[in-house]
């Protein structure tokens, strides 16, 4: 069963495992019953979560809304330390993540935009370097793990500050390496094999480091550096599959 899945999961491109995923999690739901884990965002249990990544590092994606640890860890911010969940506000989603897709447009507090260059589950498709956004128009723009595919960074977050209310923030994540003091990019690299070999994905154009809020200040935005995960116990952090070295940047206009 786990190479099954571990197939799935590498092999099959994206887009058909978001629209396909109803099918696939309702499969491996069964195969992972228990009450080991506990995904935070769709309150299911589990004996433990499903392999995922280049390395298939085990117990990392809930097989019911296919979220990750910093999908968890995400989550339980909003609930622990916003009004995100009882507050009118006006929302841009960029990439928007399957585990929270649903759950955000049934919220009728947010008012809220999908958008992506070619995810089905986008409401508008655009260039993130070039959006049809009026100024200061989003209280909120979560867009996470899209930098790093992006060769002209600067302009895309540019952008994004652009669009945003003056007092708003921004959730960017991206994958980080925490023994890297600075990002390394190299934009003449454009072999995937050589860009999965040094920036850990075939379609990844740099490697982020310890650097990258220093980016987002570069960039206009105010960081904060929030570091909820240390409020965790052990048993927290195992139950929900949290990464303790995650820190969260909020991104603030
Ligand atoms: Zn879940």
């Amino acid at each position: 069963m786990r190479r099954i899945i571990k197939f799935i999961v590498k092999k099959i491109p994206r887009k058909y495992l978001i629209k396909f995923s109803f099918l696939f999690s309702a499969l491996v739901s069964v195969f992972y019953k228990g009450n080991t884990v506990e995904c935070p965002i769709c309150e299911n249990k589990f004996r433990k979560f499903l392999p995922y990544g280049n390395k298939g590092n085990d117990n990392r994606l809930c097989p019911k809304c296919l979220s990750l640890e910093r999908h968890r860890l995400l989550w339980l911010y909003l609930k622990q330390e916003t009004d995100f969940f009882s507050k009118k506000y006006k929302m841009l989603h960029l990439a928007p993540e399957q585990a929270f897709y649903k759950r955000f447009k049934k919220m009728s507090n947010i008012d809220y935009i999908t958008a992506d260059l070619e995810s089905p589950l986008a409401d508008i498709k655009l260039d993130i370097k070039k959006m049809p956004f009026k100024n200061n128009e989003f209280d909120i723009v979560f867009c996470n793990h899209v930098m790093e595919h992006i060769d002209d960074e600067k302009k895309a977050l540019s952008e994004v500050l652009r669009v945003m209310k003056k007092g708003g923030f921004a959730i960017l994540q991206v994958p980080l390496d925490y023994n890297l003091e600075k990002t390394f990019e190299d934009l003449s690299i454009t072999n995937p094999k050589e860009r999965e070999k040094l920036f850990g994905q075939y379609d990844h154009l740099r490697l982020y480091g310890k650097d990258y809020p220093k980016r987002l200040t570069n960039a206009g935005f105010k960081v904060i550096e929030n570091k909820l995960i240390d409020k965790f116990t052990d048993y927290e952090l195992n139950r929900y599959r949290l990464d303790k070295r995650e820190i969260l940047y909020i991104a603030i206009k």
